[in-house]
């Protein structure tokens, strides 16, 4: 059964890996069902391609005829394709992409390659949706595995969030499909987005006044929310919303959490009124893994090391970290270290690995002991790459994700304010 977003928001931290995952993920895929992370208003293939359809033979097939037949059919498909790996993405899979970031950048590669018919993008499915808005009509965006969703996105639905929103305008006395400015000038709320969250939030927000942000420009988009908004619902993770937020100054006791399940989020209505961020119940089951303690333990062994995190850990080991940043943030942060330093990171695995590769000169290492990649993004196994790659040499589109134009319009109207918000000099 695919988890609810109740189930998601109690799931443990020992619940969210297995290394099974890395060499069978179609195990995991057999589930009828469009996958985790999807939009709610995404259209489903056509044909429906659904996960744990990977035909038998690319699941049986060795893995150095796998890394033939995707190069093979690269070099056929030559201009025509583009592919997109994610910074989180395993190796055997990142050999073989062109560009290589995190989903925005990613999403902003595939706007480079015009001339591409095809974004094959090996991510999850919200940054595939996203690529589908940003792309021309005429680009087609797969996502080799629809199973690879994001269980934050997860956590966000967008009849959850349309409940939210209308018991919290309802709290403020405004109208939850027109909120108007006050006398002065502002709105009482506006929604925020992170980017990891499906197609239809961003279109919530979009067509609430809202904004999306990403990990390395949160603050500036809270900054812009906040010169037109009393105050702001952001979703769907928690830790990067109070890690932002608090970095401004805003006060920890006004930033309520926001759970689902509770009348008013589990809030009094004087807590709503006097907050400036509600955070949703929500998180990425990766980064939630790192703790004070991990970083106790490293400096305890080497009081000179250096310790960066991602801000979708919780606050307090964002607090006890030298550093917390996107992932682009890491990688300037590990390139201005000295040869020599100890480098502690906070983030998922693959990309740890693959920074401790690009800098030897540096002892770079994983915070959390477990080494728990983000489960989600290991379902591109190589060989649903090379499945859709030769059905594409074949003339066959398979696992496309659209975004139907109604979602899509209101989504990019949420994007181009974030593309618009500009840090305060
Ligand atoms: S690392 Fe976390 S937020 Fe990122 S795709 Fe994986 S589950 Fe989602």
């Amino acid at each position: 059964m695919t988890a609810s977003v109740h189930d998601l928001i109690t799931l443990s931290p020992k619940d969210s890996c297995n290394t099974k995952l890395a060499a069978g993920p179609w195990d995991f895929d057999t589930v009828p069902g469009y996958g985790p992370g999807s939009s709610q208003a995404d259209r489903l293939p056509d044909p429906v391609s659904r996960p744990g359809q990977l035909p038998e033979r690319y699941q049986l097939m060795p893995e150095p005829e796998l890394q033939e037949r995707i190069l093979a059919a690269k070099a056929t498909l030559g201009e025509e394709l583009v592919i997109l790996g994610h910074f989180y993405q395993r190796d055997e899979v990142i050999a073989h992409a062109d560009f290589v970031g995190d989903s925005f950048q990613l999403a902003n590669a595939a706007l480079s390659k015009p001339e591409a018919k095809t974004i094959v993008f090996c991510g999850v499915h919200f940054m595939a949706e996203t690529a589908d808005i940003l792309s021309a009509p005429e680009q087609a965006v797969i996502l080799p595995n629809l199973a690879a969703g994001c269980s934050m996105a997860d956590m966000a639905d967008e009849s959850s969030v349309e409940t939210a929103w209308e018991e919290i305008c309802e709290t403020y006395g405004v109208d939850p499909e027109n909120t108007l400015p006050d006398a002065e000038g502002k709105l009482s709320i506006l929604p925020v987005t992170y980017m990891n969250s499906s197609a239809a939030l961003k279109a919530f927000c979009g067509r609430h006044g809202g904004i999306v942000c990403t990990s390395s420009n949160a603050s500036t988009v809270l900054e812009w929310a906040f010169e037109r908004a009393h105050r702001v619902l952001f979703f769907p993770d928690q830790h990067l919303g109070r890690n932002t937020a608090k970095a401004m100054g805003v006060p920890l006791e006004q930033m309520p959490l926001w759970n689902p399940r509770k009348a008013l989020g589990g809030n009094t209505a004087e807590q709503l009124r006097e907050a400036k961020v509600l955070l949703w119940h929500g998180f990425c089951s990766v980064h939630r893994r790192f703790t004070v303690d991990q970083i106790s333990q490293a400096r305890a062994a080497d009081p000179g090391v250096k310790i960066i995190v991602h801000p979708e850990c919780p606050m307090p080991v964002v607090d006890a970290a030298d550093a917390a940043g996107s992932t682009d943030a890491i990688q300037k942060f590990i390139a201005a270290c000295a040869p020599g330093d100890r480098i502690g990171v906070g983030t998922e695995i693959n990309m740890v690995n693959r920074l401790a590769a690009q800098f030897p000169d540096r002892t770079i290492f994983c915070l959390d002991p477990v080494i728990c990649p983000c489960s989600t993004m290991y379902r591109i196994h190589p060989g649903y790459l090379a499945w859709v790659l030769e059905e594409l040499v074949a003339g066959e589109v398979h696992n496309q994700v659209s975004v139907e134009p109604e979602v899509s319009v209101h989504a990019k109207v949420a994007l181009d304010r974030m593309l618009a918000a500009k840090p305060k000099a």
